[in-house]
């Protein structure tokens, strides 16, 4: 197939749910990606904060080709060395005690409100109720997507699960109105990315554990794109001073391998029996060779120490952009390389001309720039970019 009957197919066969950009991508390497005629365009998208060791990285290909090659999957009815040492792996990075290995973020998300539900109703079987934030974005099955406090995801897929409430991100007054003895978990993201990179202020998320421990509430805290060391540290939560009792992550775990997991405290760990919680997939021998690849560059490649480093460059250099076009930015704000640009317009233009000029970035919540790199990035790349937004944005002043 040519790139036009690609397109064309997609088009017919395909239910239309995503709003496609027109280009056909065939492969990559490090930071960049090529597209059917062989155009180069640099990463800043990375599969949505899903390729954290950027494309074709030696060691994750070879781990992934090796267990290929030895056994792609078996039941969970049997135990693996790489899942064991996944889970291994994954405790030692997060300090979390106990690992279950889903499929995506969203079912990482249901496990975890699974595990949330099944704690707390076992006190009191009226302890049920979940609040998260608006704004916020868990996953697109029913009961994720019901979590997810955005009216639009919404529509027309009721009727939803009950016990679901909504609180503004960052007001812990109006959290602490909607907690009684019936909240069974609070969910938030450390940082929220599909509502548009916003950071909490510095006390919130202590505020919201001191809440959770007077009224027994559990605290998970969703960290599918903000987590994996994108931030500095493996969770961002960590720079926030708090312990949750949940934590929820998907999308960089396998570096592109489809993988979700939700992890725990040694409180809930006997929450769980067996026949309470499963997957076909889940944790099967190919993702966890490839989350073991992930894991392990993080490590060697020091790539939490990379994004502080380069995020911390991304930022200054966009702060800069912003002072040259103060009426197309209003904002700059991020924490190591999950960075966010606030414009005061809606931003596909502007992604479409960046990918006329090679350029792969994302605008989420309508006028934010969102920037989610591979951990990998280094300077030139940042420099790079900066240099295609110069000649980009000056064209996209009203
Ligand atoms: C992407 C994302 C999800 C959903 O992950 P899927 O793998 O698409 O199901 C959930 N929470 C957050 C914070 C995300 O960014």
């Amino acid at each position: 197939m040519n790139t036009t009957d690609i397109i064309n197919h997609d088009k017919q066969d395909y239910f239309p749910v995503f709003a496609r950009y027109d280009i056909v991508l065939d492969h990559g390497e490090g930071p960049y990606l090529y597209d059917t005629n062989g155009k180069q365009y640099l990463d800043y998208l990375a599969g949505i904060a899903v390729n954290i060791v950027g494309h074709n990285y030696p060691p994750l290909v070879k781990a992934i080709a090796e267990q290929a090659s030895k056994m792609i999957h078996c039941s969970n009815l049997y135990y693996t060395e790489v899942q064991a040492q996944a889970a291994a792996k994954l405790k030692a990075l997060s300090g979390m005690d106990k690992v279950f290995f889903a499929n995506s973020g969203a079912e990482a998300n249901e496990g975890a409100i699974k595990l949330a539900r099944k704690y707390a109703t076992a006190k009191d079987p009226e302890k049920i109720q979940i609040i998260s934030a608006l704004h916020s974005f868990h996953g697109r099955t029913i009961a994720t997507l019901t979590a997810t406090g955005q009216e639009k995801y919404h529509q027309g897929f009721g009727p939803l699960p009950a016990g679901f409430d909504y609180v503004p991100y960052g007001d812990i007054n109006a959290l602490t109105a909607k907690v009684t003895d019936k909240t069974c978990a609070i969910l938030l993201e450390a940082i929220q990315g599909e509502g548009g990179v916003h950071i909490p202020s510095a006390n919130y998320l202590k505020e919201v554990k001191t809440l959770c421990e007077k009224y027994d509430v559990l605290l998970i805290i969703d960290e599918i794109q903000a987590g994996m060391g994108r931030t500095g540290t493996f969770f961002a939560y960590q720079q926030f001073g708090i312990q949750p009792d949940i934590v929820t992550l998907a999308k960089g775990l396998a570096g592109g391998v489809p993988i979700g997991a939700f992890l725990s405290t040694n409180k809930l760990a006997h929450t769980f029996k067996a026949g309470d919680h499963g997957s076909t997939f889940g944790g099967n021998p190919l993702a966890c060779a490839a989350a073991n690849a992930v894991l392990t560059a993080i490590e060697t490649e020091q790539l939490m120490a990379n994004a502080t480093t380069v995020g911390k460059y991304l930022l200054e250099q966009l702060s800069h952009l912003k002072t040259q076009y103060p009426t197309l930015i209003t904002d700059v704000r991020g924490k190591g390389l999950m960075v966010g640009v606030e414009l005061t317009k809606p931003g596909r233009d502007i992604v479409n001309h960046c990918l006329q000029k090679g350029l792969i970035i994302n605008c989420t919540a309508n006028t934010v720039l969102r920037f989610v790199p591979p951990l990998t990035i280094t300077k030139e790349h940042v420099d790079q970019l900066i240099t295609v937004l110069n000649d980009v944005l000056p064209t996209h002043i009203d």
